[in-house]
């Protein structure tokens, strides 16, 4: 006999009866008890009638900054720590998750990159540190957010990026691809202009005119819970480095109209908490992040609309070199008078001094070009001294625009079998010139303007040296004068067309049919001779 059919028995036993009837009666006043303490929140006792569908819980996050969203809701994520080997001290680390393993990969090859930008533009770089956090996790978006602190001899930064990912294409959007296009990137910058501060109560001295509507600057862009838009810049990038974050937040309904698709959505997945999330099944497709038009804040040197193959226009490309300089600004002023465009080949210091110049050239559609870091004369330099001298202009630059240069010029026009070979390996073009003005020689206005308007003919080169006030004094001249003569001043990208990496180009006419294009008798003509050392 066992234990059950002795309690069915229980008719027969008045004592077990009731001790059983006592013992299923606590059972039940405690499942009542415990049911009803867990089915209603305390608020919900004196209120509304508790309703089946519970509405989603509020995001959470900061006012002044992104969404934030538990890790711990995402199934199955974990935590990668990238490979390194390198002289400075790397820790960085960001997440992998189930199905959305392009996403994991990209950021690997993106992280990478940027350590070695880092690395490559810092003599000084000590450490780089990285973590993330995720600001979206709802209907096929995820938001990555990635802090990293970068250590070099000047001290320790804070910077931010943030990149969306689709989990059912595999495409991943840079921060800049929430707005619609440039003119809105254009007008979001405005308003961001008019809102910068550093996030203590107080505005911060964040400088309104280095901001620019450019991916380098638009790079960490998300919403806050509340669905205005946030956009963050680095320590250092816009105000001075001991303000450490600044942030401008536009209101949700400024914001709404300057929105692209993409953004629409990821405004909706970030104003929504997010309790659970998992990716159900691998991407459909797997685009690896190719983005179909072109992306905000990625500004062109070539201008769609200039032809300059048409006989019927007249270009020519105004170059400056060993700048940025200290009036640089004054001759960006002059060029944007006449809409016209130049191209300048930067060196090391001059971009250290004045990235923001660097910064407006870019946005302004100037083209930025190598120069080298230290002007030195590349044909006397082994190639590992070529590619290093080089390297380091390619990261600074990067670092302040977001851009990879395509061109270079060597110092003094000095080329040689080795150099094309580094330039060729880098994707870089070398551009020398037909018309030499002579500027750093004979600091005279109007001797500069001469030899510029005088030398100019459809397809020039024109050499000048933006470090020297003369030149900037003639530019004004000669800017109005080329205008004047009917001539399409643009980028050296936009008169040459499609460039080959390790090619030498003298000007933009086009090779003679029966000569066969040797580029090095052009650099025969124009090379060893004539540009000083800054
Ligand atoms: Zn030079």
């Amino acid at each position: 006999m066992n234990k059950q059919s002795r309690l069915a028995m229980a008719p027969d036993h008045p004592l077990i009866t009731v001790v059983v009837a006592l013992a299923v009666l606590a059972g039940m006043v405690l499942l009542a008890t415990r049911s009803s303490g867990e089915s209603e929140p305390p608020e919900q006792t004196h209120g509304a009638p508790v309703s089946e569908s519970e509405p989603p819980p509020p995001a959470s996050g900061d006012p002044d900054g992104l969404t934030e969203v538990d890790a711990a809701a995402v199934a199955g994520v974990e935590e990668a720590e990238l490979p390194y080997d390198g002289d400075v001290s790397v820790a960085v680390t960001y997440p992998v998750i189930p199905n959305a393993e392009p996403l994991a990969d990209f950021l690997e090859r993106e992280l990478t990159d940027e350590v070695h930008a880092f690395e490559a533009a810092n003599p000084g770089a000590v450490s780089f540190e990285a973590g993330w956090n995720l600001t979206a996790a709802r209907d096929g978006l995820l938001g990555v957010r990635m802090t990293r602190v970068e250590t070099d001899s000047e001290g320790s930064r804070e910077g931010y990026t943030t990149y969306w990912y689709d989990t059912a294409t595999a495409a991943h959007h840079p921060s800049a691809a929430l707005v619609g296009g440039q003119e809105q990137l254009e007008e979001l910058n405005g308003l961001v202009r008019g809102a910068v501060g550093n996030g203590d109560g107080g505005e911060g001295s964040a400088d309104p005119d280095v901001i620019h509507p450019i991916s380098s600057l638009y790079d960490s862009v998300g919403f806050n819970p509340d669905g205005d838009l946030v956009v963050e810049f680095d320590a250092g990038q816009v105000a001075p480095a001991e303000e450490g974050r600044t942030r401008a937040v536009v209101d949700a309904g400024e914001a709404e109209g300057l929105l692209s698709e993409l953004g629409l959505r990821v405004r909706d997945a970030a104003t929504v908490g997010v309790e659970d999330f998992s990716i159900a099944a691998p991407p459909q497709a797997d685009k690896d992040g190719q983005e179909d038009g072109p992306v905000p804040g990625q500004v062109s040197a070539v201008d769609s609309g200039v032809d300059c193959s048409d006989p019927d226009t007249k270009c020519v490309a105004l170059t400056y070199d060993d700048g940025p300089g200290g009036r640089t600004p004054e001759l960006l002023d002059a060029l944007a008078e006449y809409d016209a465009r130049a191209t300048f080949f930067v060196t090391g210091n001059p971009v250290m001094e004045h990235p923001h110049t660097v910064r407006r050239a870019y946005a302004e559609g100037h083209e930025i070009a190598n120069h080298t870091l230290n002007h030195p004369d590349l044909a006397g330099l082994g190639a590992g001294g070529v590619r290093s001298d080089l390297d380091v202009v390619q990261a600074l630059v990067y670092r302040e625009t977001g851009y990879s240069m395509d061109l270079m010029r060597p110092p003094y026009g000095s080329t040689n079998e080795s150099v094309a070979s580094v330039t060729a390996d880098m994707g870089l073009a070398q551009i020398l010139w037909s018309v030499d003005t002579l500027d750093w020689k004979d600091r005279k206005t109007s001797l500069v303007h001469d030899r510029a308007v005088e030398g100019a003919s459809d397809g020039a080169i024109i050499l000048m040296h933006d470090i020297h006030g003369t030149t900037i004094d003639a530019s004004r001249a000669i800017i109005r004068d080329l205008d004047e003569h009917g001539y399409t001043m643009v980028t050296v990208s936009q008169l040459l067309g499609t460039t080959t990496p390790g090619e030498i180009y003298v000007d933009g006419v086009p090779d003679a049919p029966e000569e066969s294009a040797e580029p090095s008798e052009g650099a025969g003509e124009h090379g060893e001779e004539d540009e000083q050392a800054p």
